[in-house]
């Protein structure tokens, strides 16, 4: 998950990096009353989870609580690369002689984690690391190590901060380290850390994306997911604990394990070509213990997303046999009931297929096809989807 920058500077001021003063308005209203209480010059910035703000005039500096006013008032509403500015925060103006970058981040391609540093920073830091790559220097951090005071320091020299600022720039870094780790961030990036005319350093902007995978040890997280920008059903699913990707298609797919899941979704892309571009409607996979009840929460959410026009079951019988899988749709759709809408063709195979089959042919459920493979099961329900 990518955070606003006033959570990222939230999330800075709780491990000790410095930033300025700061609070959040979603209206002209409390933008110039967040200016009052700050009090002097301060700068007004959209919060947009795209970089870029300032060239695209997203940040704006005002002179005081009435420009702030104006200034908020231009920048709400604005839409930058296909972000609509919702909110933006006030913070205060800090007067800057240098400006320099800061990031730790998860290096996947090397397997470990690294810190690209440079006295360049400021608004592009690609445009650095394209055309001077020399001001740029990346050292790579040990999973286990960590950053160390001896590693900060050697980090700061390699990337020839000022001496004025050297001290300062390694307790920043110390205290980033702290938030990467504690928060268990995928990316920390500062841009700019900046040197104030009297001398102090500050981070001025940041950006920082957590791992999600590391939810559940981090409840206080919960709380930073923008609801504004959730999908409905991704939320609904996600209440219910299932792992379900919304995609723009029509054919709902449910299937167990996330392997079968992705070919199923490339058979029937590849079958939907035959019937004008039919598309999977979604990814969700219920995994391996698939009682009535997860079935029932599945085929609910597939049924209520509206661009669906047909639904393919498709489970191989592992842990969970054919026959329990088939009793959980049948129960499901009792479960369902009226809610049922839509065409679903099921393709069992596996553990006790024959018992599955048996169940669903019994049930002779007037929705409800079955068919022998995948290939036909996405076939027929790419079909079914055109209609
Ligand atoms: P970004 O463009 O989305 O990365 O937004 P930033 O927060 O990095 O702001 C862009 C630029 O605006 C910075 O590089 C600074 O030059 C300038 N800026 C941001 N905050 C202040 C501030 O408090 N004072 C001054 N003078 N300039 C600022
Ligand atoms: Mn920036």
């Amino acid at each position: 998950m990518d955070l606003f920058e006033y959570q990222a500077r939230d999330i800075f001021e709780k491990h000790g990096v410095p930033v300025l003063t700061a609070s959040v308005a979603t209206t002209v209203d409390e933008a110039e009353k967040a200016a009052t209480t700050i009090g002097g010059k301060v700068v007004v910035k959209a919060q947009v989870k795209v970089g870029g703000r300032g060239k695209a005039g997203g940040v704006k500096l005002a002179e005081n609580p009435q420009d702030a006013r104006e200034k908020a008032g231009a920048i709400l509403g604005m839409d930058i690369k296909g972000h609509t500015v919702r909110t933006v925060m006030i913070a205060a103006a800090a007067p800057i002689e240098s400006e320099y970058y800061l990031a730790i981040l998860l290096d996947r391609s090397n397997r470990t984690f690294l810190v690209m540093a440079s006295v360049s920073g400021g608004m592009d830091i690609e445009e650095v690391a394209h055309t001077a790559p020399e001001k740029l220097a990346k050292i790579p951090v040990s999973a286990v190590d960590g950053i160390s005071l001896a590693k900060a320091k050697e980090i700061v020299a390699a990337a020839q901060f000022p001496a004025d600022v050297a001290d300062q720039v390694v307790d920043v870094l110390l205290k980033l380290w702290d938030v990467f780790q504690g928060e268990d961030a995928t990316l920390v990036e500062v841009n700019p850390l900046v040197k104030t005319n009297d001398g102090k350093v500050i981070a001025l902007d940041g950006k920082v994306t957590l791992d999600d995978n590391a939810d559940f040890r981090q409840p206080d997280h919960e709380a930073l997911v923008d609801q504004a920008a959730e999908n409905p059903l991704e939320a609904v699913a996600k209440e219910k604990g299932l792992n379900y990707v919304k995609l723009e298609g029509q054919v709902g797919i449910i299937g167990n394990g996330a392997g079968l899941v992705m070919s199923t979704l490339d058979v029937v892309a590849y079958a939907g070509e035959k019937y004008g571009g039919v598309r999977p409607a979604n990814f969700l996979d219920i995994g391996g213990g698939a009682s009535a009840q997860i079935m029932a929460d599945g085929l609910s959410i597939i049924l209520g997303d509206k661009d669906v026009k047909s639904v393919f079951v498709n489970v191989f019988g592992g842990i969970t046999a054919c026959d329990a899988v088939a009793n959980g749709i049948v129960q499901a759709l009792e479960l369902l009931g009226p809610k049922a809408t839509k065409p679903i063709v099921v393709r069992l195979d596996g553990n006790n297929v024959v018992e599955g089959r048996a169940i669903l042919a019994k049930a002779a459920h007037p929705l409800v096809e079955q068919a022998d493979t995948m290939d036909g099961a996405a076939n027929r329900a790419a079909e079914l989807a055109a209609k």
